[in-house]
């Protein structure tokens, strides 16, 4: 089995056997986190950040906003960083040195060791890693929430995440996922970025990027698979409920739009920064740690409003090295209904650019909205009876999320209560 991952180091697991959860470490002095923290911590003990192997200390948070890097050297686009009170670390008396135990939800979560304790300039992280310090863009907001003391070091998993239904079916750590790859038969596996219920927009994007990374390969028995990985983490109002994304990538496998034996659904627990271009990069990163060859990236990837380009998460890549990153990104432009092909079809193929209809998410979501059902060309009836039942289902009869199901919604995971 191959584990190795970015930066060619190998995926580790950093988690303690609950057998070797000792006394000594129940006793430790102990620091909740926010559930952005709680999901970086997760990240980190499983391999998905390989090769952090901690939350970043001072000298990385420089390195990566100057050089995009390591402090070693190994590409990397955006600080993972552990906020913390001041008072908590006044009043606990953390110091460099301490192992501490870091609770999320008051359960126990991860064993940590500091070995830093440091204040960051936003302003500048603001500037490197967004490239805007505009309050409106939220990774700007999100930056500005974040206390103004952190801690650096190494951590460890002491209580693992239950993943509930539906998520549960979908949840796999990078090593399990590399065994499955392996299982599946796939060479090469093209990674699906996603926050949303695919339209065919979205559909015939995987298609292309399949076809674009199966490449030369032999198609008697086909060796390249479809990774859907789908991005878990905070919601706001009117965005498409979590469960609503996965059941209805999965349908489209269900209803055999997609080969079960090219196609797999999994999520990821990811805060989104929106930072275009060096997110397109983590992106990257992340999916190469999960097993894969190839990452489809389209118009105005992980942007936000008009603060890039929409090509500029392309071309971004022109300026990695290849031997600092070893997933391909497929580049690809859009797909739309055009009338007169009378299909959906590519940008960078059909010419007919007064005709065609472009595929658009908020017509879209206004019709389901209105409880229209869309037209199967732009969406598959399969997929719309899944939305609706997940609305039923998990949604309080809605497949956006509203203030209620925001306030009320059954947790992705739990920890269990360790002592
Ligand atoms: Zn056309």
């Amino acid at each position: 089995m191959n584990y190795e991952g970015h930066g060619n180091r190998e995926i580790r697991e950093r988690v303690i056997p609950e057998s070797e959860v000792t006394e000594k470490i129940r006793k430790l002095k102990q620091i909740p986190v926010s559930g952005r923290c709680a999901r970086e911590c997760i990240n980190i003990a499983y391999g998905f950040f390989t090769p952090l192997e901690g939350f970043m200390g001072k000298e990385e948070v420089d390195a990566v906003c100057e050089r995009m890097t390591l402090a070693d050297g190994t590409l990397w686009p955006i600080p993972i960083v552990l906020d913390v009170k001041e008072e908590e670390i006044r009043t606990k008396k953390i110091k460099k040195g301490d192992s501490i135990l870091l609770t999320y939800t008051a359960s126990s979560l991860a064993m940590m060791e500091v070995e830093d304790i440091f204040r960051l300039n936003k302003t500048k992280i603001a500037e490197a890693v967004l490239g805007t310090t505009d309050e409106r863009h939220p990774g700007v907001r999100m930056l500005r929430g974040l206390e103004n003391t952190f801690l650096g070091g190494k951590i460890a998993l002491v209580n693992p995440p239950e993943f509930q239904p539906p998520f549960d079916r979908f949840w796999y750590t990078p090593r399990q996922l590399r065994k499955r790859i392996v299982e599946n038969g796939w060479e090469r596996v093209v990674a699906h970025q996603t926050r949303n219920v695919p339209h065919s927009g979205h559909e015939w994007l995987m298609k292309g990027a399949w076809f674009s990374a199966n490449g030369e390969l032999p198609v008697e028995k086909l060796k390249t698979g479809i990774l859907v990985n789908c991005i878990i983490g905070p919601k706001r109002t009117g965005d498409y409920i979590d469960e609503a994304i996965v059941l209805c990538h999965q349908r489209l496998c269900e209803a055999r739009y997609f080969r079960d034996d090219i196609h797999m659904v999994t999520i990821a627990l990811w805060d989104m920064r929106y930072a275009g271009p060096r997110e397109a990069i983590f992106h990257a990163i992340l999916r190469t740690n999960l097993g894969c060859t190839h990452h489809m990236f389209g118009r105005d990837h992980a942007g936000v409003g008009s603060y890039y380009g929409s090509y500029d998460a392309h071309r971004i890549f022109d300026q990695i090295p290849q031997h600092k990153l070893k997933i391909k990104p497929v580049r690809v432009l859009e797909w739309w209904y055009c009338p007169i092909c009378g299909e959906v079809t590519y940008s960078g193929l059909c010419g007919h650019s007064q005709e065609r209809q472009k595929f658009s998410g908020t017509l879209i979501r206004s019709m389901i909205e209105d409880k229209v059902k869309p037209t199967k060309l732009i969406f598959r009836p399969e997929i719309y009876d899944k939305l609706m039942e997940s609305a039923e289902k998990y949604g309080f009869g809605s497949p956006f999320c509203t203030e209620k199901y925001l306030a009320e919604r059954k947790p992705v995971f739990k920890l269990p209560a360790l002592w």
